[in-house]
């Protein structure tokens, strides 16, 4: 298991936000976790990341306590991209990626040629060479979006964390970064959390799907089982109409109204 949660509870003051959570993540799987605004989504994300913690209940990565791992550790097992990122414009792709390494290095030491290499190896992946020497706050939405890709694989995890990865990217670019995220656990084995909006896009890139309401887990399972009139109907609050994807073999609905 790459990661699993057990009775997970967590409120902010006396709002208690998840409930009782079992959330299990096989490796080299993509889990995505959907949900209402409100119900907890990023939320467990965070409690995943270690950035808030927990009240009660247990999480694991790979079979250890979060809470006992140092941090340094963590981040070699794991990546986050976090909705909201915090740099400085006037940083370079290269100089970004390259702080993916820091967990790797010791107080105070400069990067080696392996290091500089897996740097080289993560703009590649991510199709960023040619833009290597840009600043930052000279992207656009889907070149920023792979240049936080690139740092966290630079980082080598094992688990990938992403909260929202294509919010504000137009149509083409959130498909090139799921694209480029199912590619990477494909070709590098590395699992995937992530929170999506858009539903059929979490059916078309899942092994499997949480669906939280209210703080809890409502349903859990393949696309299959999520995309379903009644359920979507329940959480989601619209009547769709579901089709299967011939292309990729994946259901999809259209939302027909609200109900
Ligand atoms: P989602 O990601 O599904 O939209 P969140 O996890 O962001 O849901 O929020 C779940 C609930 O917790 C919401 O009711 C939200 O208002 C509340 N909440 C989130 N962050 C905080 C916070 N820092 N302090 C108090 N309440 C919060």
């Amino acid at each position: 298991m790459a990661m699993e949660t057990r009775k997970l509870e967590i409120s902010y003051g006396d709002k208690h936000v998840l409930k009782e959570i079992d959330f299990k993540v096989e490796n080299g799987q993509i889990v995505t976790i959907i949900g209402p605004n409100g119900s907890g989504k990023t939320t467990l994300i965070k409690a995943l990341s270690r950035y808030i913690k927990a009240q009660s209940g247990d999480i694991y990565l790979r079979g250890k306590d979060i809470y006992s791992i140092p941090t340094k550790e963590i981040a070699k097992e794991m990546a986050i991209l976090p909705q909201v990122k915090h740099v400085s414009a006037d940083i370079t792709i290269e100089t970004l990626v390259a702080y993916g390494r820091y967990p790797h290095l010791r107080f105070g030491q400069r990067m080696g040629k392996e290091d500089k290499d897996i740097v080289d190896w993560a703009i590649e992946r991510t199709g960023l060479k040619e833009l290597r020497g840009r600043y930052i706050g000279q992207l656009s939405g889907g070149e920023s979006q792979r240049c936080w890709i690139a740092m966290a694989l630079a980082q080598n995890p094992r688990v990938l964390i992403l909260d929202e990865p294509t919010t504000y990217l137009d149509i083409s670019y959130q498909l090139e970064v799921l694209e480029l995220v199912r590619e990477l656990n494909q070709s590098l084995g590395i699992t995937v959390i992530m929170v999506l909006h858009d539903l059929n896009q979490a059916a078309r890139y899942s092994d499997k799907i949480y669906v939280l309401k209210e703080g809890r887990i409502r349903q859990y399972g393949s696309p299959e089982i999520i995309i379903e009139k009644r359920l979507l109907e329940e959480v989601f609050r619209i009547e769709p109409h579901i089709y299967q994807d011939k292309v990729n073999g994946c259901p999809y609905f259209i939302p027909h109204k609200i109900i």
